[in-house]
């Protein structure tokens, strides 16, 4: 028997638990807190697996993919990115005989799929973007964007190796 689940964030493996079911699959897109992130999702983020039992061990895969919006850390300029992550994890009725924190706990015979998803992208998606590697960013003075170009102001490079040398002259 076959289940397949569209319209819920909550994957109900009862079935796969108590031994009835073989296989569950998902194909959902869930709703996530923004509050949780510092980019945005301008649509929901989806996720697509399924959860097989495999004569008593219970494994489920899945497929997160996350379309998400941020900007550059040097020049700020917008940028849209996609995030995609496969995941494999052991599900567990419980802990009792496992000491094992990568196991999926169904709580009453549900597992939390947005909750996945969340933790999956809190985890896992860059801290940081650049809108390409060379990004030259804004001027620390003028605030112009000089990949467009040179300002022409001038700007003291931080280099460590001169930052005594310049004290040295500050206090004279
Ligand atoms: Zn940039
Ligand atoms: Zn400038």
């Amino acid at each position: 028997m076959e289940e397949i689940l569209t319209n819920s964030f909550k994957l109900d493996v009862s079935g796969l638990l108590r031994g009835e079911t073989r296989q569950v699959d998902f194909d959902v897109s869930v709703e996530l807190d923004s509050q949780d992130f510092d980019v945005t999702f301008p649509r929901l983020p989806k996720v697509h697996g399924s959860v097989v039992n495999m004569s008593g061990y219970i494994e489920l895969s899945a497929e997160i993919s996350a379309e998400y919006e941020t900007s550059c850390s040097r020049c700020l300029k917008d940028l849209g990115e996609t995030f995609t992550l496969s995941i494999k994890a052991p599900v567990a009725e419980s802990l009792e005989n496992m000491d094992n924190e990568e196991y999926i706990i169904p709580d009453n015979g549900l597992i939390d799929l947005s909750e996945l998803v969340r933790e999956a992208l809190i985890l896992n998606l860059p801290m940081s973007h650049l809108c390409r590697e060379d990004c030259r960013g804004l001027c620390n003075k003028c605030g112009k964007d000089l990949n467009d170009g040179d300002c022409g102001c001038v700007r003291k490079e931080k280099d460590p190796r001169w930052a005594v040398l310049e004290h040295f002259f500050d206090e004279e």
